[in-house]
């Protein structure tokens, strides 16, 4: 009973969260449905502005598929989710008598406000990072990674059309990135949501530029455009550019490859042309057999 009401009251508590953004009622600073929105305007105009590859429609291919996505993966995923997440801490952290901080490597209150917010990205996005190197290595995993790599032109929005499953994934790296900084996250932490969702959205625009020598630590157009590519090297089958915000992590592991930046490298994944191209049957993509 004590979960069916932590479940209920979780569901509720995020909608009532949400809305409170959509009216509002919620600071800007935390506001990440109109910050959202926001981001996504100004890199979509930059786009129009200086586009890369100039030939390629306003409305590409998969835009509005990808504007789906992006209020789903982030809105109503995140509704439908929260129960059985707090249902989940519940277990693991009382039931199991696991502490938030059991794991902690670092203790990040002796620290300043900005290198607290310093250490917990760069240690969330290093784990974001190997989880999206075990999404392209283990083929269970990958079957649900193919839908983001479906994308056949690249555009901003292109950033959040990934399967759902994905949101579940990234969980247990995450929450274990944060364990070992003691369990909690820094109180500005939206700081580090908006960046990393502008150097997300950027990454995927359809903008030229990899911000100079700053290249070697922050993804950027050019190398992650290289990540979609259709082929690649054979010493590099499984993918090539893992970065989610930091580039470094390939740049040090040796997993960067970047041939060129005209920008007409062909996208998606060989086989690529049995992935669904609507909605709903990308929803369900992955749980059939020869998936
Ligand atoms: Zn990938």
């Amino acid at each position: 009973m004590e979960y069916v009401e932590l479940f209920i009251d979780s569901f509720l508590g995020v909608s009532n969260w949400t809305f409170r953004q959509i009216v509002f009622s919620v600071p800007i600073s935390e506001n990440y449905f109109w910050g959202l929105i926001l981001i996504s305007l100004i890199v979509w105009i930059l786009e129009l502005v200086f586009p890369w590859r100039k030939n390629q429609k306003i409305f590409r291919q998969g835009f509005w598929l990808d504007i789906l996505y992006m209020f789903f993966n982030f809105f109503v995923f995140s509704i439908i989710i929260a129960g059985f997440y707090e249902v989940f801490n519940k277990i693991l952290f009382k039931s199991f008598i696991i502490r938030p901080d059991s794991l902690a490597l670092i203790k990040l209150d002796v620290f300043s406000p900005f290198l607290q917010l310093i250490i917990f990205f760069v240690i969330l996005d290093f784990f974001q990072w190997l989880t999206h190197i075990l999404m392209h290595h283990i083929p269970f995993l990958w079957k649900f990674h193919k839908v983001h790599h479906s994308v056949k032109e690249m555009g901003f929005a292109a950033h959040f059309r990934y399967h759902w499953m994905e949101n579940i994934f990234y969980k247990p790296l995450k929450v274990f990135a944060i364990m070992l900084i003691g369990g909690f996250e820094p109180e500005q932490a939206y700081v580090i949501h908006f960046f990393t969702i502008t150097i997300g959205h950027l990454n995927h625009s359809n903008l030229k530029f990899n911000y100079g020598p700053l290249k070697y630590i922050f993804n950027n157009p050019i190398l992650h455009l290289h990540h979609h590519a259709y082929s690649v090297p054979n010493k590099f089958k499984k993918g090539v550019n893992f970065a989610i915000s930091l580039s470094v992590w390939d740049y040090i592991f040796k997993t960067n490859y970047v041939p060129n930046s005209d920008g007409e490298t062909k996208l998606g994944y060989q086989g690529d042309h049995s992935m669904s191209e609507g909605f709903f049957g990308q929803l369900l993509y992955g749980f059939k057999k020869g998936d």
